[in-house]
């Protein structure tokens, strides 16, 4: 199975991002989505992780099916937060000893409803855990938020410790956004201190307008105000939200691609349409 760095080394990656479904219906939906993404031919997938441990099982199962059941290069998220080291390190072993050789190393946001704690308090301390765990067996990325993390007080002390944190790490994967010139920022500023990691830019094409506000207001991405009063006029007519979500996405997409990126990686929230179009706008080629 590739290792991301070396398929960022090749050349642009395109890749997707899933989460664990709760139910037997959103299993069923997920299995639908694989099917009709697969023949894309990404260059790699990868599947979330529930904050505290929530999804373990299933981010496991999941992560693992698509290494033994599909074409698909999968990579494991995974979250410090309200795990022991010695939990992290049995969690990254499995993945060790299952084959699966990438994982997104993630300090996680405190759980609701659960007292939190970090026996590793940042995503660079698992990114060493990773490291020790996998002997050199494991691509690792890590979160960039070309906007600043929302927790940070100060961007420049925020871009400080991502480049810190890059510089420990084999890539990275941002959070969503919509301006490009925001990426582009932090590219320059994180390359300033020296660190030259290649940063993938995360992609969320508008399905439903609502959703993506909650989203924005939870991960600190600004939503623009023009972008948000054109989907509001069309808000209940859902294939013309979709519409506009697919050609603003694509747009971001070129422009991300001709700005240099290495690459794009698509936030499916389990769904293809939205991707696939986007792909065929791209003039991507599929592998069927
Ligand atoms: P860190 O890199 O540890 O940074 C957290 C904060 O600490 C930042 O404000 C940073 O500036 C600050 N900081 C870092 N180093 C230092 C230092 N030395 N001193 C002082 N401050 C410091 N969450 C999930 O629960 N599950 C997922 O699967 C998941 N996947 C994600 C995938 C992507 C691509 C992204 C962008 C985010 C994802 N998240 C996920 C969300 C993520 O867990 C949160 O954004 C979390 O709040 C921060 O995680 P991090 O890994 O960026 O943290």
């Amino acid at each position: 199975m590739p290792r991301i760095d070396q398929l960022l080394a090749a050349g642009t990656t395109y890749s997707f991002e899933f989460f664990p479904p709760q139910t037997d219906a959103g299993e069923r939906k997920l299995r639908n989505t694989l099917n009709e993404l697969e023949p894309l031919g990404p260059s790699f997938v990868s599947v979330t992780y529930g904050a505290g441990g929530s999804t373990r099982e299933r981010t496991h199962r999941i992560v693992v099916d698509m290494l033994e059941r599909t074409t698909m290069t999968p990579m494991a998220h995974l979250t410090a937060v309200c795990h022991t080291r010695d939990e992290l390190a049995a969690i990254l072993a499995r993945y060790r000893d299952a084959g699966v050789q990438n994982i997104l190393a993630l300090r996680g946001d405190a759980p609701q409803d659960v007292h939190p704690f970090w026996e590793l308090e940042r995503a660079v301390d698992l990114v060493e855990l990773a490291r020790e765990v996998g002997g050199g067996s494991f691509a690792v990325g890590v979160a960039a938020h070309p906007e600043g993390h929302p927790l940070s007080p100060d961007l420049a002390m925020d871009r400080r410790h991502l480049a810190a944190k890059l510089r420990v790490a084999d890539f990275g994967v941002t959070q969503f956004f919509f301006a490009v010139e925001s990426y582009l920022a932090m590219v320059e500023e994180v390359a300033a201190h020296g660190c030259d990691t290649p940063i993938v830019p995360g992609v969320m094409p508008v399905t439903n307008v609502r959703q993506i506000e909650r989203f924005a207001q939870l991960s600190g991405a600004a939503f623009p105000v023009a972008l948000a009063d054109r989907l509001h006029a069309v808000e209940d007519r859902p294939d013309e939200v979709r519409r506009i979500g697919v050609e603003v996405a694509t747009e971001l997409c070129q422009r991300l691609l001709d700005a240099g990126a290495p690459g794009l990686h698509f936030y499916t929230l389990n769904s293809s349409t939205a991707t696939r179009e986007i792909y065929a706008n791209l003039g991507l080629p599929a592998l069927a």
